[in-house]
């Protein structure tokens, strides 16, 4: 049981949203429904990615895919393309594939019922929520992290458990006006509860907050502990020929799924750089390379693993085998029409200086 009285809550948030919400590109007028496709864009573009960060690519998008018909039509690369940069890829692989299916499944009409719209790829139970309640106006409950992050100090929680999250999520989003209710709570934790130093002055719930009467605020909710990442070496061969660079594509499935690269390997125990290199080529293209030279070093941080990419640049040590599906010699000029993560993208700038 929770002592947060639900009702006064809602009003709270909801008289305060009305009066301070940010204006943004995906946001519908308070009190009317957002339109499914650019909601549901909004939300997947927005996890792991700040705000502010996001609006470009959004709008970029809906010129490039204005429709889902058009998205849902729009060949893979095009949509990591337009995804290039953003990060965490699976995002858009399923969120691609998951239009293809509402296109072809339901004429192109995004399901506004639970367990149909939760049935697509890459849909969660946040996901869901947010969606069915800010662009069907479903009684959809959502917590993600600035909502767990308002309810921990709400409730004076050090560690609240996800079910006591959802439960007061479901109980307070039952009432009129659940998108605008749901994007309150999410708002409040974004610009006002935020992390560091939450603005109680400025809080429309501050009355109702057992953190702030104890002022406990920076401790809630508990800093989840997180173990050092691994580290993984990469070797990756920069191969030249004439203007030309080889660059493989990833398979679909994994990190960076669908994405161009240069040829690249886990290094093994005791292997050289330069061997690491070699296999690296060799495995992804059958082709052999020499003249290996060191080009630099770029790090990257994944969401479970530090890679360090150490670059060589090299020559074909035979004529280039025909090319293949998967496998692409382009010269600079055309090397930005691919979608390669930013890391090799840095990896070409060693080369490109
Ligand atoms: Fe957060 Fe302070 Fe508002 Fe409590 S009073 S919800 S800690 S901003």
């Amino acid at each position: 049981m929770t002592p947060v009285p639900v009702a006064e809550l809602r009003s709270r948030l909801l008289g305060w949203y009305d009066a301070s919400r940010r204006d943004l590109p995906w946001r519908a007028a308070p009190g009317t429904l957002g339109d499914p496709y650019r909601v549901w864009l909004s939300e997947v573009m927005l996890q792991q990615t700040r705000v502010e960060t996001v609006k470009p690519y959004f709008e970029r998008w809906l010129e490039r895919f204005p429709t889902l018909e058009t998205l849902s039509e729009a060949p893979r690369d095009d949509v990591l393309k337009a995804w290039e940069g953003l990060g965490y890829y699976s995002r858009a692989r399923n969120f691609h594939r998951a239009v293809s299916e509402v296109v072809e499944r339901y004429g192109g009409r995004v399901p506004d019922e639970a367990d149909s719209f939760r049935a697509l790829p890459g849909v969660g139970r946040y996901t869901a929520g947010a969606v069915l309640s800010i662009a069907f106006g479903r009684n959809e409950p959502v917590v993600d992290g600035n909502v767990r992050r308002v309810f921990a100090r709400l409730l004076d929680r050090a560690e609240p458990a996800e079910a006591e999250l959802w439960s007061l999520a479901e109980r307070l989003v039952e009432g009129d006006r659940p998108g605008d209710l749901n994007q309150a709570l999410m708002e409040l934790g974004a610009i006002v509860c935020t992390p560091r130093s939450p603005s109680c002055d400025a809080c429309p719930v501050t009355v109702m907050c057992a953190a702030h009467a104890a002022g406990t605020q920076p401790e809630r909710p508990a800093r989840r502990k997180r173990a050092p990442l691994p580290l993984e070496e990469h070797a990756v061969a920069v191969v030249r020929h004439g203007e030309e660079l080889l660059l493989v594509r990833r398979p679909d499935e994994g990190r960076l799924g669908g994405m161009w690269e240069f040829p690249g390997a886990v290094m093994r125990a005791g292997e050289t750089l330069e061997d690491g290199a070699a296999r690296a080529a060799a495995e992804w293209t059958g082709m052999r390379i020499a003249g290996l030279r060191s080009l630099g070093t770029v790090e990257h941080v994944f969401t479970h693993v530090r890679v360090s990419y150490r670059a060589v640049l090299a020559e074909l040590a035979a004529e280039p085998l025909q090319p293949r599906a998967g496998i692409r010699w382009v010269v600079r000029d055309r090397l930005e029409e691919l979608a390669l993560p930013r890391a090799q993208q840095r990896i070409a700038g060693l080369f490109f200086g």
